[in-house]
Formats: structure tokens, sequence, C-alpha cells
């Protein structure tokens, strides 16, 4: 497995007349750790797949380089580059058998048969298709060629990295959670080098120990799952990562204080915001407390979604989220105060220190 170096990483598809600006990525500058399980969170469009093309060698990028353990392999080819791929819908040979269809990578690098057997049958093990290995491809469910894919993906144990690009879309959704389960395992096992593209925040928290936010062709944040819930370094992560999102609020300061609409909250020290020129003031609906103290709510709908509710409410006249355990009371004349653990202040999206 690799380090995998990415450069001043920037990608144009092709330059549009009059938007000389249009690169799918902006600028993506980081080292990735050897063994390290990493997903690429984001919405659609914001070049999650273009970087993962960019890793495996099927995207040349305009700019930047990209290397493998120190190895400069910006113009290798995918196959030079020596990566496990697996993709959205499956790859496989409809007229093998499951255990060819794994056994075919090995082979083809002339791993003895004896090897073949013994690694393939781990993965049969560990994908739950042991005994279904005698069955021609053709003619099995999408979930279970799904796996086959899955499997000949991890056969290998030479390869530099395995990048995966969502990978469970096909997956019937109560076997999602038992594959995403063994891919971890697998990962602690092997301590493969893994990059998992998704635009599900479930799959990337679960899966992975860091997570790459993109936005709009940039990382915006790389962190565990805790790192992004309670410190997101932008609004966009705030808003994508958690469910409802962080409410993000207009706001404005005064030395250690910041003000949202008519309202004052005190904060340690003053926030460094100089040149800014849009404020914000950005807490999770977790760290907000409904009570009969504090400041002036309005509560206009409750969600009980089992576990939890979610309370929709108006505070200095703006919408914001709060959640509440499932047994938590809503006072008539309600009030509320944000947990100063988690306030984070955003200048022009990013957030700024206030510690
Ligand atoms: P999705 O989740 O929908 O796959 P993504 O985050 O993987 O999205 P990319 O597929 O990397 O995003 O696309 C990033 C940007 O580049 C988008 O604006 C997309 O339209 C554009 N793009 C992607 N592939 C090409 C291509 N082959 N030619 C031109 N533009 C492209």
């Amino acid at each position: 497995m690799a380090k995998i170096g990415l450069h001043g990483i920037r990608h144009a598809y092709g330059v549009r007349p009059g938007r000389p600006n249009d690169y799918a990525l902006k600028e993506v500058s980081h080292d990735w750790e050897d063994g390290g399980a990493y997903a690429l969170l984001g919405p659609s469009g914001c070049g999650k797949t273009t970087l993962l093309n960019i890793i495996s060698g099927l995207v040349t990028p305009s700019e930047g380089q990209i290397l493998f353990d120190g190895r400069d392999v910006t113009h290798l080819s995918t196959e030079e580059r020596n990566i496990a791929q697996v993709f959205q819908f499956p790859v496989i040979y409809d007229t093998m058998t499951v255990f060819d269809n794994l056994a075919f990578p090995l082979r083809n690098r002339g791993v003895p048969e004896a090897e073949v057997r013994r690694k393939v049958n781990e993965i049969l093990e560990i994908t739950g298709l042991a005994d279904r290995a005698k069955r021609k491809a053709r003619g099995l469910t999408a979930d279970l060629k799904q796996k086959i894919s899955l499997g000949r993906g991890l056969v290998r144990s030479d390869v530099n990295a395995i990048l995966f690009d969502e990978p469970l879309t096909v997956i019937d959704p109560h076997m999602k959670w038992q594959l995403r389960s063994q891919l971890k395992m697998l990962h602690r096992q092997f301590g493969f080098t893994m990059v998992y593209v998704t635009h599900d925040q479930t799959e990337a928290l679960t899966f992975a120990d860091k997570v790459v936010v993109m936005y709009e062709g940039e990382i915006v944040q790389i962190g565990t799952p805790a790192e992004l819930f309670e410190r997101p370094s932008h609004t966009f992560v705030g808003y994508f990562i958690g469910s409802p999102g962080m409410n993000v609020l207009p706001a404005q300061v005064d030395g250690a204080s910041i003000i949202v609409g008519d309202q004052s909250i005190a904060i340690d020290r003053a926030p460094k915001i100089a040149g800014a020129s849009r404020i914000e003031l950005g807490i999770r609906p977790e760290f907000i407390r409904l009570g009969r103290e504090g400041m002036p709510v309005t509560v206009t709908k409750v969600e009980d979604i089992g576990r939890q509710k979610i309370v929709r409410a108006a505070f200095a006249g703006k919408p914001i989220a709060i959640v509440l355990p499932e047994d938590g009371e809503i006072p008539t004349d309600a009030r509320v105060s944000f947990d100063p653990q988690g306030i984070n202040i955003y200048a022009d999206s990013w957030r700024v220190a206030v510690e």
C-alpha cells in the first residue's frame, strides 16, 4: 500500500469561452496516509469522481502532480499505478464462475494456484459468496454481482490503493450496512489505503477514518467524523453533515459579543474577523437548549422522529432547528440558550478562531 500525495492538482475538462475559471477541481494539495481509509463526500458535481479518476489515472490533471510513496505517477497509466478499482456498477465476467471472477486478477499476474485458492476462498467467505462460488455470474442479482466486483477489488494484497466509486448504490439497503462493516473490518485487518467516493454522509461517516468534504471543486475540510460534527470549518460542512444540518444565522460582532437580530450572545473572546464582508453564527440543533430561560423563540412545528424530536422555530426572525431527546419538553413560552461549546463563527463562510 502507498501514501498518496496530491500536489497542486487542478483540472478543467475544457475551458468554455467567457468562463476561463471553469475548473472541475480548483486546487487540491494533500498527503493521504499509507493505510488510511478516506471517504470523498460531497454533493453531485463537486468533483469527487474527477479527483478519484485523477488518482487512478483515468484522467490526467491539467496541473499538478500525483505521488505514490514519493514517486511521481502523474503520467503513468492506471495499470502502471497498480491500484484496484470498484465502480458504481458491477464490472465482472458473466460467463465465468464467481470463483473464477475473483481469481482472475491473481491468475492474470501469475500468482501460484494454491495461493489463488487460499486468497479467493478467504474473500468469498468475507463477502458472503462462498456458497455461490461455483455458480456462473450470469443470472445473479445486481447485489451479488456487485459483491463479486467488491471481492475482485479486495483480492489482491499487492496493490498501492483500492478506489471505490459509490460501490453500494446498487446494493439493497439492508445489505449496505453489512458490506460497509465488512469493508471496515477488511481495512483494519489488511491496512489497505482506501479512497471511497460517496454522496451519502452515513456511508462516509461509518466507513472512513478521515472524511474529505468537497464543495464546488475544492476540499473544504478533511477530518474525523467528530471533527466535522463539532468544528465544521466551512458553513457548507455544517449544513451537509448532520440531520438536520447546522443552523447558520447572519450575525455581527461587537467585541466579545455576537449579535443575531436583536439578540446579543456573549462569547469568550473577540473573533478574528478583520476584512470579512459576511459574518455568520453556526450552531448545531443539538447544541441549542430549549427551556424557560434564555432568548425568546417561537416554536412553529415539532417533528417526532422516534428517538428524537426536531423542533422548528423562529429565532431573531430566522428559522432554526433544535434537536430534543425523545422525552424533551417544549414549554408554552419557550426560550433558547446556545451551548457555548457549540458556537462557531464564520467569516465569508470559513470558520474563524475565537479561542
Ligand atoms: P457525481 O456525484 O454526480 O458523480 P462528482 O462530485 O463526482 O458528481 P464530477 O463527476 O467529478 O463530480 O464532476 C465535477 C464537474 O466536472 C461537474 O461540473 C461535471 O459536470 C464536470 N465533468 C465531469 N466529467 C466531465 C467530462 N467528462 N467532461 C466535461 N465535464 C465534466
